[in-house]
């Protein structure tokens, strides 16, 4: 069985669960019930559910995380240039073979055709490209365009066609901006409630996140909510390095990613996207169907149990539940899962190895050199923490990206630290008073870990610091190891 800590709590882990919140968890005692089993991150998904539904969920986060005591991010994920089509007769089935239409005019859709939500679509659109519709269960070839307001395509694989199914164009050039309309005004709205995170959803080049710093930057929150990128456009594949040089996190949202590349791609996809982020020090997501069976059902399928280990395994920093928990029959169940199959690999997994190594021609290689040593310190001295004291993030990172064997503790003055690094592989944060000399804090923080049970007295810790104390903001330059 998985260790509790002394508060007869969950497991500690160091891969982070993030949840999406929707209609099957958004009640205090549900919501109460998945924190306490694992929640690191709540991702409110702006592809459904209007600013009252949202403003609602951070409220119930908020207070639902106060009154148990456990810290909880939130990530807001803005749906970004999703084309979807429009309302549909109930009962609408495509037959294989048979023509259909698509229409940029809004109507009522049926066997024959739909309208779709992208005006350009007839005109960037060319003869023999699929158009893929409900995460590609349904899949459209252009056979001709007007060029104005109506695209004929035939069926290539037909099914029951849903109102406001998502539709992905993978052969064809989207047109649309990277961040809509929608997604400015939904960006502003979570900005302006504090959110910990931002996600943009279909990112194709660098640049869709230099806007959205830019947004960030502009509602004056530079520096405290941090922006993710999600990994779902082949386009973007090309520009992994530039598009994590621009983001301060990434997810492998494999979702859409699975219909707009082939699936027997995603699985070497995500393996290289993680191996890219940690090595920058980037945390990084996998998500969509963890466990999707878990919708319907109280356990998960052995291949869904078999990808969450995986994914750990690969060195991903969070896991991600989708429908699992915002639409599920399970979803505290789901957390439950997920947490044991965490924990389990973590504890007969292995100890990572990551084949990062400081760099001598990375312009902070001093800086990698000491989180580097103060991690092979840890591993050697089979410590049972590395205590980090700071006011930014990057030395924290930098300490995540070397995979140590312990938990990673982060003591500092600044809440909106802690609020970030919560989708930080192993880190947990503790807010501390600004404290002059190391020792005091050290004796803070042994203190603090001693009674939070993440320490035992005769525990080896090594402690990451800043000498003298009081100008820690410089970086750490000292690494100490003591027998608490
Ligand atoms: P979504 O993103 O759930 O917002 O579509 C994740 C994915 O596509 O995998
Ligand atoms: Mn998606």
């Amino acid at each position: 069985m998985p260790h509790q800590n002394q508060r007869g709590g969950m497991p500690r882990t160091k891969a982070k669960i993030v949840a999406t919140i929707g209609p099957a968890c958004r009640n205090e005692e549900r919501l109460a019930a998945m924190l306490k089993a694992g929640v690191d991150v709540c991702r409110l998904n702006f592809s459904h559910g209007d600013h009252s539904f949202h403003a609602e969920s951070i409220r119930l986060i908020r207070q639902v995380s106060a009154k148990i005591g456990r810290r909880v991010s939130i990530l807001a994920d803005l749906q970004g240039p999703k084309i979807r089509v429009g309302e549909i007769k109930p009962g609408t089935f495509l037959e294989e073979g048979r023509p259909f239409f698509l229409s940029t005019v809004p109507m009522e859709g049926d066997a024959r055709g739909a309208s779709i939500g992208y005006p350009d679509l007839p005109k960037v659109v060319n003869e023999g490209e699929e158009i893929l519709v409900d995460d590609g269960k349904i899949r459209l070839r252009v056979t001709g365009t007007n060029g104005k307001d109506r695209v004929e395509t035939v069926v290539v694989n037909g099914g029951l066609l849903n109102s406001r199914k998502g539709v992905n164009l993978p052969d064809t050039y989207v047109s649309l901006p990277s961040l809509t309309a929608k997604d400015r005004k939904d960006a502003i709205f979570a900005l302006g409630r504090d959110v910990d995170w931002i996600g943009l959803s279909f990112v194709r080049k660098p640049q869709d996140m230099k806007e959205l710093r830019q947004l960030v930057k502009e509602q004056g929150k530079e520096g405290l909510v941090s922006i993710l990128a999600k990994i779902e456009k082949p386009e973007v594949l090309s520009h992994i390095d530039a598009v994590l040089e621009y983001s301060d996190g990434i997810m492998v949202a494999r979702g859409d990613l699975g219909v707009e590349v082939s699936f027997e791609q995603v699985p070497i996809i995500q393996k290289e996207v993680i191996r890219k982020a940690v090595s920058k020090g980037k945390p990084v997501i996998v998500a969509t169907q963890m466990l999707e069976s878990m919708i319907h059902n109280f356990a998960p399928t052995r291949a869904e149990a078999n990808d969450v280990a995986n994914a750990v395994l690969d060195g991903a920093d969070a896991v991600m539940l989708s429908g699992e928990t915002s639409v599920g029959d399970f979803p505290l169940e789901s957390v439950e899962a997920m947490k044991r199959i965490i924990s389990f690999t973590e504890e007969k997994g292995y100890c990572y190895c990551p084949e990062k190594r400081p760099a001598a021609s990375d312009p902070d290689f001093v800086k990698e050199v000491i989180s580097y040593s103060a991690v092979q310190m840890a591993n050697s001295a089979q410590a049972s923490a590395i205590v980090l004291f700071v006011e930014e993030e990057s030395a924290v990172l930098r300490v995540a990206s070397y995979r140590p064997c312990t938990q990673i503790y982060v003591f500092t003055t600044q809440p909106a630290l802690g609020s970030r690094l919560g989708l930080s592989w192993a880190v947990e944060v503790f807010p501390i008073e600004p404290l002059e000399r190391t020792a005091q804090a050290v004796a803070y923080a042994n203190e603090i870990l001693l009674r939070e049970g993440r320490v035992e007295h005769g525990s080896r810790v090594v402690y990451l610091s800043h000498i003298p104390f009081h100008q820690r903001g410089e970086g750490m330059n000292t690494i100490r190891l003591e027998v608490c």
